[in-house]
């Protein structure tokens, strides 16, 4: 595995309640409900998902009222979002509602993520 990439930035399409699973690290194959999410850093704390990390580098970051507990943040890239209608882990697709709403869509069976 090369160990170093650079990724896009994009926007966070995985929001508190989602179900995600771990696709990078020690955590690999674990599925959890999404229970932060910090779009600035694109990070989330994931149920149940404990991330650590070999190296930290020391960066700003938003340790103010030192809320770490059980779960620690995890970087987006490092997970995926099952979809909560085929249960696959999947991109997100988006798509607009006639009334111009911004939906998400599970790119592996094409339905809708959100019931609005
Ligand atoms: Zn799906």
């Amino acid at each position: 595995m090369k160990g170093k990439k650079k990724i896009k930035v994009k926007p966070l399409d995985i929001r508190k309640g989602d179900i995600i699973e771990v696709i990078a690290g020690n955590d690999r194959g674990k599925r959890g409900k999404v229970l932060k999410v910090y779009p600035r850093t694109q990070r989330l704390v994931v149920e149940g998902v404990r991330f650590v990390k070999g190296h930290t580098r020391p960066t700003q970051q938003d340790q103010q009222g030192g809320i770490q507990e059980r779960e620690a943040p995890i970087h987006i890239s490092d997970v995926m979002l099952v979809c909560p209608n085929c249960g696959a882990k999947t991109r997100i697709g988006h798509h607009f509602l006639e009334d111009g709403t911004k939906v998400r869509v599970c790119m592996v069976c094409k339905e809708m993520m959100e019931s609005r």
